[in-house]
């Protein structure tokens, strides 16, 4: 499948996206967990995104369609993908949309997860993430713990809060995305190929999205 998921931080976008390419293959392609992988490798990608992402910033839209045009050509996207957190701004979805038609591929859906701003605010006080940049699992400290002192169950690094949960930095990052992220909605609600979904189980809304897909075939 080739899937948009928009939604504010915190939706639920990473947890739905890794439950997907479970189905048929698809990969997650989250440009969050790429640029915190540049970052902590300290590549130029990295140090050109780090001050941006810690203060909660959007990256500029032309490193990050630098990014999507590579990845996207990668064979391991030949079965799908899921784009999780991208495209966050008007510029990068008519970017997007044409480099897809450069590409001849064509989106089954774009999917808006809508949930309430109180859910979303403690999630992400409440999450934690894998800090090797090769895993990156996500764990919260009430519904979904990482052992005891605090490892990843996958892979045993430690598991952090990410420099961008600080509460300020998360303010910042709900209002970059009321300002820049949410017009998405009604882009794509007029190229009629938004779906909205506000359940808030990743069970719930991943069977949503596959009933979803099989209407399309
Ligand atoms: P979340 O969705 O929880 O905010 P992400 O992991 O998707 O977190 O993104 C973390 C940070 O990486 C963002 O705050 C932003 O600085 C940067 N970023 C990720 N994706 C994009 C994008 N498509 N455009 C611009 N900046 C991005």
């Amino acid at each position: 499948m080739r899937v948009i998921l928009l939604g504010a931080p915190g939706a639920g976008k990473g947890t739905v996206a890794k439950l997907l390419t479970d189905f048929d293959g698809s990969v997650q392609i989250s440009t969050g967990d790429i640029l915190r992988s540049a970052v902590k490798a300290g590549t130029p990608l990295g140090k050109k995104a780090q001050g941006y992402m810690e203060r909660g910033e959007l990256v500029p839209d032309q490193l990050i369609m630098e990014i999507m045009e590579s990845r996207l050509q990668e064979p391991d996207c030949k079965k799908g993908f899921i784009l999780d957190g991208f495209p966050r701004t008007i510029p990068q979805a008519e970017a997007l949309k044409k480099l897809l038609q450069k590409l001849n591929l064509k989106l089954d859906l774009v999917v808006n997860l809508d949930v309430p701003k109180e859910v979303v605010l403690d999630r992400l006080t409440t999450r934690r993430t894998c800090s090797n940049p090769d895993c990156q699992e996500i764990y919260n400290i009430k519904s979904k713990p990482p052992t005891a002192d605090s490892k990843c169950k996958k892979c045993g690094w430690k598991v952090v809060q990410r420099d961008d949960e600080t509460e300020e930095a998360i303010t910042k990052r709900l209002e970059t995305y009321n300002e820049k992220t949410a017009p998405l909605i009604d882009f794509y609600k007029k190229a009629g190929s938004l779906k909205d979904i506000s359940s808030t189980s990743s069970e719930q809304i991943v069977s949503a999205i596959t009933g979803a897909m099989k209407g399309k075939k």
